[in-house]
């Protein structure tokens, strides 16, 4: 591993001292990490393919849409996927995160085929040598996704979705192993309670936990959706989850933008992560989580960047902070114990992510441009927070 201008040996790099200073040290502690380097940023949640829909879905010629209709217009997207395709956007997706200081990736992987009438999984490799081509690290999430919703048969769009059972899931999950480049490594993965069977949701709770993986799963992101999962099963996603007597610690929640602050609570309390995706959650109406000002957010918070329509985890920090100020009508929303929320929006952005996604070593790091203009401003005790509210892509250097 590399090191920052002060010749430090990154691989002793104590990572929690970025996040848990002591008040009366800050200034010294933002200088010392300006003058080394900073945990490079983790998108704990993509869909890489999703980037070919950038433009598209914007005009509302039949009034306002909602995520279901850009639901549909995803589903044309996938149609029109082949092999060569889905190399072309990942990689493409991944260079643009390489260049915006990403060097980590949890790819929530669930187009898999390339026909519907049969499960070729051909896409996984189109995702894995993407990835390995662009230089970024994988975290490969392959999706078990078995329905179109309670009791619903897959369309032919998600046909392509389609992990054939449990068995096969883990059968094919244990193939993909096999398969990684260097430095790339697997989580488990569970699109939604909405596409597996909440029998068959359990069981992979337990599996995953029993093989030591995390799991992944959108949770709670529509209102539709914990009324489609209360209908068929009795209660909402995370009340089914936190009542099932199964361990829960190692899932990581996708959205949770319904899902009530003290069921939140409740979640963080149990050990299970929140993963936000600000900019894609804003981009599709999907709502706000209520997200408690909790100390164990510290460790239990990562970021994505789902649908990729923007790639920027300064964006996507602030948008979460600034969304939480919205909700609750104070600034500093996300302090988590500490005195600053930009500890926190740089840990959940980086380091929360990796933690996310299996990997408790610090990781890469970002080397950053104290001179540049949009950090000069002030003393240094204000750097991490310039870097945070008013920085950009433009202040890592090498980019
Ligand atoms: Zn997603």
């Amino acid at each position: 591993m590399g090191c920052g201008p002060c010749g430090r040996d990154l691989s002793t790099f104590d990572i929690e001292s970025i996040h848990a200073p002591r008040a009366s040290a800050r200034g010294a502690f933002v200088s010392e990490i300006l003058s080394s380097m900073l945990p490079a940023f983790t998108s704990a949640h993509s869909h890489a393919f999703q980037i070919g829909l950038r433009g598209s879905g914007e005009h509302f010629p039949g009034g306002t849409a909602d995520f279901w209709t850009w639901r549909q217009a995803m589903y044309g997207l996938v149609e029109r996927m082949d092999p060569d395709l889905a190399y072309q956007l990942a990689h493409r997706c991944y260079r643009e995160m390489v260049q915006a200081g990403i060097r980590t990736v949890g790819e929530f992987h669930y187009l898999r085929h390339h026909v519907t009438d049969q499960t070729d999984f051909v896409l996984d490799q189109a995702v894995i040598e993407a990835a390995h081509d662009a230089g970024i690290e994988l975290v490969l999430l392959p999706a078990a996704y078995e329905e179109g919703g309670p009791g619903v048969d897959l369309s032919i769009a998600q046909q392509r979705f389609a992990s054939g059972g449990f068995h096969r899931y883990w059968e094919r999950f244990d193939q993909l192993q096999g398969m990684l480049r260097s430095g790339q490594s697997m989580q488990a993965c569970v699109h939604s309670l909405r596409a597996v069977p909440w029998d068959q949701v359990q069981r992979h709770i337990a599996e995953a936990h029993q093989r030591g993986l995390k799991l992944h799963v959108h949770l709670e992101e529509q209102p539709r959706e914990l009324a489609e999962i209360k209908g068929a099963y009795g209660d909402h996603p995370v009340r089914l989850l936190l009542d099932s007597q199964l361990p829960v610690e190692h899932i990581v929640g996708v959205h949770m933008t319904h899902t009530p602050e003290s069921q939140l609570v409740e979640w963080l309390e149990r050990g299970a992560t929140i993963l936000p995706c600000p900019l894609t959650e804003g981009d599709l109406g999907d709502g706000v989580p209520e997200l408690p000002d909790l100390p164990a957010l510290r460790n239990q918070l990562a970021l994505g960047t789902d649908s990729n329509l923007r790639i920027s985890m300064f964006e996507e920090m602030r948008r979460l902070e600034h969304d939480q100020r919205c909700r609750t009508l104070r600034r500093g929303a996300l302090r988590c114990g500490g005195t600053s929320p930009a500890e926190v929006l740089w840990r959940a952005a980086s380091t929360g992510g990796r933690l996310a996604l299996g990997r408790s070593d610090p990781g890469p790091s970002l080397s950053i441009n104290q001179e540049h203009h949009l950090l000069t401003q002030g003393d240094g005790s204000s750097l991490l927070d310039a870097l945070v509210f008013g920085g950009d892509e433009r202040v890592l250097k090498g980019q």
